[in-house]
C-alpha cells in the first residue's frame, strides 16, 4: 500500500477525526481481535462530507469526459498495483480466503478500468416529433450528489461498482461503508486520491450510527441521489426517507437464489458451477445459490457429489495458505446460520454434511453443510441463508422447478444446468430474477446490467447501465 492504514475520515481530499472525536474498533473475524480503531464520523461529520461534495461537484460535472476517464483508469493501475495488500485488508476485516480476496480486489478495480472506458461514450438521441413539427433532443445529464450505501460482503467491490460509474457520470459522491469493514473503502479513498481525483469529489464516512449519516447526508440540499447496497429491510427504509426529497433511488437489495439442475444437465459442470455460486465468500453473497432443485432421477448422485466437494474444503484463517473456507463475517451472521440449519434439520431435513457449529474458539466459523431431503416448504428456502449451507429440493420436473423458483418475493439471480440450450433458454426466460447464469455459477461482470427484480432490487450496476443510473435524460424540444 501507498500509506499506512488509513482509519480516519475522508473529507475534501482531507484526512480527518470526527469532529466529536469518536472512534470504533474493528476486529478480524477470524480472531475477534480488534485490527484497527476508524474514526466514527457523526451529523456533522456526514454534512461536512455532503458540502464537500456539493461544492465539487460543478466542476467535476464539467470536466472533459477524457479526464474524468484518465483518472478513473489511474485508479485501476493503482488498485491492481496494490492488490496483494488489500486482499490481505479485506482478509482480515472481512474474513473471506485471500485467493477470493484477490479476485474482489480484481473485479473491484475493473469497475474503475470498465467505466473510464464508458466515460467518453455518453450519448443522447435526436429525432424528429411524429407530427413534423420540431426535433426531439435527448442528452443524459449528471444526477448530482451522489449518497452511496455499501454492505461489508464485498467491501472493496460494492463501493468501486458505485464510485466508479457516478465518476464516469460526472457526479461527486459521499460513501457510508458497512461499520464491519472501513478499512478497506478507506484504502479505495487512498487510491481514488492518488489517482488525482480532485478534493470533495469522493468523500467517505463509516461510522457506528448508520442511521445518523445517513439521515444527515439525505436531507442536505444538493444530495440528489441514493445508491444503496444491502438487505431489502434496510433498502425499504432508506426508499421511504429518500421518498421525503423525492430522490433518485438505485437499490442493490437481498436475494435468494434458485439453482436448478435439470434431469439432462452435465452433472461435471453442475457441481462446479454449485461450488462457485454456493461457496463464493464462504456463502455471503447476494448471489449465493440459496436453494437447489434438482430433478429426481438425479438428485441423489448430485448431492453425494456436492457432499463430497463441500467437505473437502479446509476451513480456517483466511490468510493461513490453503484454507478455502474462513470464518463468517460475525458473530450474528454465524449464529443465525446455525440456527436456520438446526430449524431445517427439525423440519425433516438431514444434514449429509456438517451442519454442526465447531466448538468454541475464536472465529465465528461454521462448517460447509449440504442438507438433503428437503421438503419444498421447509422455512430455510425462505430465508437468505448467507453461509456456506446448500438446501437441496427434489422435484418431479422443470415445471415444477421453475414453479418453486419464482415461489418468493426476490428474483436477483437464479441458475439454471441442462445440455439443452434451447430449454435452458425457456427456463431462463420464465425465471423471475433480474441476471441468470445458464450453464454458469457466476454472473458479475462489470460489462454487464447486475440488479434484481422484485423485492430485490431497482436499477443495474455495471455495463452501459450502470452509467446511466447516475445520469438524468433530459428533453430539448427544438427546431431549425
Ligand atoms: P445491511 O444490514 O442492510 O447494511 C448495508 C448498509 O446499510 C451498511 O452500510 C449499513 O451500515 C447500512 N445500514 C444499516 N441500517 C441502516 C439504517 N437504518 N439506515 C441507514 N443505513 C443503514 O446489509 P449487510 O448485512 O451489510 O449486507 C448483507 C445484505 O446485502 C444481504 O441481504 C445481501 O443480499 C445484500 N447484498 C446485495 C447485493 C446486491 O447487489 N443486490 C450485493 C451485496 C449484498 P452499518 O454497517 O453501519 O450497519
Amino acid at each position: 500500500m501507498a500509506d499506512a492504514l488509513r482509519t480516519d475520515l475522508f473529507i475534501a481530499g482531507e484526512w480527518r477525526e470526527a469532529a466529536d472525536g469518536d472512534r470504533f474498533d474493528v476486529l478480524d473475524p477470524g480472531t475477534e481481535e480488534s485490527i484497527a480503531s476508524v474514526a466514527s464520523a457523526g451529523a456533522d461529520d456526514a454534512r461536512a462530507a455532503a458540502d464537500a461534495a456539493a461544492a465539487a461537484q460543478p466542476a467535476w460535472a464539467a470536466a472533459a469526459p477524457r479526464e474524468r476517464a484518465e483518472v478513473l483508469r489511474r485508479a485501476w493501475e493503482l488498485l491492481i498495483d496494490r492488490a496483494d495488500d488489500l486482499a490481505a485488508l479485506i482478509t482480515r476485516e472481512n474474513g473471506k480466503v485471500r485467493a477470493e480476496a484477490k479476485g474482489e480486489i480484481i473485479y473491484a478495480a475493473e469497475f474503475f478500468r470498465w467505466f473510464s472506458e464508458e466515460t467518453v461514450r455518453l450519448r443522447g438521441e435526436i429525432g424528429t416529433a411524429p407530427a413534423g413539427t420540431n426535433r426531439i433532443l435527448v442528452v443524459h445529464q449528471p444526477v448530482g450528489v451522489a449518497y452511496l450505501v455499501t454492505p461489508w460482503n464485498f467491501p472493496a467491490a460494492m463501493a468501486t461498482r458505485k464510485i466508479a460509474p457516478a465518476l464516469a457520470a460526472g457526479c461527486a459522491v459521499v460513501l457510508k461503508p458497512a461499520s464491519l469493514t472501513p478499512l478497506t473503502a478507506l484504502a479505495v479513498a487512498d487510491v481514488l486520491h492518488d489517482a488525482g481525483v480532485p478534493p470533495g469529489v469522493v468523500n467517505v464516512v463509516p461510522g457506528r450510527s448508520a442511521r445518523t449519516i445517513t439521515a444527515a447526508v439525505l436531507a442536505h440540499e444538493r444530495v440528489r441521489k441514493l445508491s444503496f447496497t444491502g438487505s431489502t429491510e434496510v433498502g425499504k427504509l432508506l426508499l421511504e426517507q429518500a421518498a421525503g426529497r423525492v430522490l433518485n433511488t438505485s437499490m442493490e437489495l437481498g436475494g435468494n437464489a434458485p439453482f436448478l439442475v435439470l434431469a439432462d444437465a452435465d452433472l461435471d459442470a453442475a457441481i462446479d458451477g454449485a461450488m462457485i455460486a454456493k461457496m463464493r465468500h464462504n456463502g455471503e453473497t447476494c448471489t449465493a445459490a440459496n436453494r437447489f432443485y434438482v430433478e429426481a432421477s438425479v438428485a441423489d448422485e448430485f448431492a453425494a457429489r456436492l457432499s463430497t466437494a463441500m467437505a473437502a474444503l479446509p476451513m480456517g484463517h483466511g490468510l493461513t495458505d490453503g484454507n478455502r473456507l474462513g470464518p463468517l463475517v460475525d458473530a450474528e451472521t454465524r449464529d443465525k446460520v446455525a440456527e436456520l440449519v438446526d430449524s431445517a434439520v427439525a423440519a425433516g431435513a438431514t444434514s449429509a454434511v456438517g451442519g454442526v457449529r465447531p466448538a468454541e474458539g475464536p472465529g465465528f466459523y461454521y462448517p460447509a453443510t449440504v442438507l438433503t431431503g428437503v421438503a419444498p416448504d421447509n422455512p430455510i428456502l425462505a430465508e437468505e441463508i448467507f453461509g456456506p449451507v446448500a438446501p437441496i429440493v427434489a422435484v418431479a420436473d422443470e415445471h415444477e422447478a421453475v414453479r418453486l423458483a419464482n415461489g418468493t418475493t426476490m428474483g436477483l439471480v437464479a441458475y439454471v444446468f441442462t445440455r439443452d440450450l434451447a430449454k435452458g433458454l425457456r427456463v431462463a426466460e420464465a425465471l423471475e430474477a433480474g441476471m441468470v447464469g445458464l450453464n454458469k455459477g457466476i454472473v458479475s461482470d462489470p460489462a454487464a446490467p447486475f440488479g434484481g427484480v422484485k423485492e430485490s432490487g431497482l436499477g443495474r450496476e455495471g455495463g452501459h447501465e450502470g452509467m446511466l443510473d447516475y445520469t438524468e435524460t433530459k428533453y430539448i424540444a427544438t427546431d431549425w
